[in-house]
């Protein structure tokens, strides 16, 4: 039962609808992508009282934003000396800074504008061997020596059973500082406050190409305060035009026909899917998950999950770099579950989704300039729920001249993944490989 969309719309009694556009337009500020990277770029410059068109080739929330596992991760989506290696030690601070307050930019986003998004904290980071065990006691320490106080190792059974109820595992670390989220309300929820701030938001806009027009026209788009660059003109698959100072590229690995050759190459489609359950009894639920903490286990291809506010467990998994065959997903993924929790074997499953994660070689996302006013970001690498917020904040300043953190980010060098028109399969043997090294243990 392979879902296009995801378990959460059921759960929203009225979501936002926003036209498509019925003529041309004109504006400071062109958003492509109505997730949360361009949502909350949207909400930001509107704020600072700037002119914002956001264009969804779809529906709000189509791509990851609306069937992401909604685990909200504190920090950079992978080992810090990836980026830290690269920078002078006060631009890493900024940067590290940054990154540690992306959760706690989502908690006052959710709090500002009163987004009932379910919003939980607490953490596992689940460890199946000794290797992840030593790999998560090292993260601890590297955290904790920079100021983050949020983590507590369960090693012992005792401890872990307190939080969670499996022998999956053989330790765990906590974290008072991560959480869940229903993602596609929190995106509602922005997609309100942004349009309450004067964003024009537009579905079914998709964005069919982006040149640089002729310079006579410059004049005639209001520049707001904003630097001016030569302004660029956006055509719409329906024909409508959109002229912007700046273009915002928040599409991530959903981005279509813009871009750049360098964005697609250091850019890796992962295909991640997603298992709803019906809503579990509170008995059972207080046997696996007592306090309702997400879970992530240290696998390459992880299993991440969580119960909802309705009950049900949302277990995600099984990463595919080939994006075929979707046809034995459920079981997968009940078997993966049942795994972890081999009580689950009788409870139905509601729905099943598949979508697609944007990661880089570095795992890192990747900032950067396509053209003359043109920005873009992408590649948050499974970690984006968070992640993407503070991107598209980053952006937002970077057009108003607020911050140095999208000139230090898009410094960061991104190597191209492999492999040329053998990409795919290159991929997917470099992804078995990790897999097999999980599986035994290594
Ligand atoms: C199955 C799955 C599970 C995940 N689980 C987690 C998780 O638990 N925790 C976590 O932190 N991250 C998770 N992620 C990743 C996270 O969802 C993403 O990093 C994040 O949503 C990216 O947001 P975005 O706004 O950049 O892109 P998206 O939400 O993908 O939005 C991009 C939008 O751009 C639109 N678009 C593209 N091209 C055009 C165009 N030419 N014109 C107009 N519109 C266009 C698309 O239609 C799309 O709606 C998961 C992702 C998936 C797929």
């Amino acid at each position: 039962m392979i879902e296009l969309n995801s378990i959460y719309a059921t759960s929203i009694p009225a979501r936002p609808e926003f036209a498509s556009p019925s003529g041309n337009l004109d504006c400071e500020v062109a958003i492509i992508g109505g997730g949360f990277t361009g949502m909350t770029a949207a909400l930001t410059l509107a704020e600072n009282g700037h002119d914002v068109v956001l264009l969804e080739a779809s529906v709000i929330g189509s791509g990851g934003s609306g069937r992401n596992g909604g685990h909200v991760c504190q920090g950079w989506s992978n080992d810090f000396h990836h980026i830290s290696r690269q920078l002078p030690a006060d631009e890493a601070k900024l940067v590290w800074d940054a990154g540690m307050g992306a959760v706690d930019l989502l908690r006052r986003r959710v709090e500002a504008h009163q987004i009932d998004c379910d919003l939980r904290f607490g953490y596992l980071h689940a460890a199946l061997n000794n290797r992840q065990i030593r790999d998560l006691l090292a993260m601890q320490t590297e955290w904790q020596a920079k100021g983050y106080d949020n983590f507590t190792v369960l090693e012992s059974p005792d401890k872990l059973s307190a939080h969670i109820g499996t022998t999956a595992y053989v330790g765990a670390l906590h974290d008072a500082g991560s959480g869940h989220i229903q993602p596609l309300k929190y995106l509602d929820g922005l997609a309100r406050a942004a349009g309450k701030a004067g964003v024009r938001i537009f579905e079914h806009a998709a964005v069919k190409s982006l040149e640089n027009e002729h310079k006579s026209a410059h004049n005639d788009v209001k520049n707001g305060g904003l630097k001016t660059h030569p302004v660029k003109r956006l055509l719409l698959a329906d024909g409508q035009t959109v002229r912007a100072n700046f273009v915002l590229l928040c599409g991530n690995a959903y981005l279509q026909n813009v871009g750049t050759a360098k964005m697609t190459r250091c850019l890796a489609p992962v295909t991640s899917s997603v298992l709803a359950t019906t809503p579990l009894s509170d008995n059972l639920i207080s046997h696996i998950l007592p306090q309702r903490a997400a879970v992530a286990d240290c696998n390459t291809a992880l299993n991440y999950y969580r119960i909802d506010a309705d009950g049900r467990m949302i277990f995600g998994g099984r990463a595919s770099y080939t994006n075929v065959n979707l046809g034995n997903v459920e079981s997968d993924l009940r078997q993966r579950m049942t795994r972890v929790f081999p009580e689950l074997a009788d409870c139905e499953t509601a729905a099943v989704w598949s979508g697609k994660i944007g990661i880089t070689v570095n795992r890192i996302p990747h900032f950067g300039t396509a053209g003359d006013g043109v920005y873009f970001v992408q590649g948050f690498s499974g970690h984006g729920v968070a992640l993407s917020g503070l991107s598209g904040t980053i952006l937002a300043q970077h057009i108003m001249g607020q911050s140095r953190l999208f000139n230090i980010l898009s410094k960061l060098r991104h190597l191209p993944f492999p492999g040329g028109f053998l990409r795919t399969p290159a991929l997917a043997i470099g992804m078995s490989w990790y897999k097999m090294r999980d599986y035994l243990r290594l």
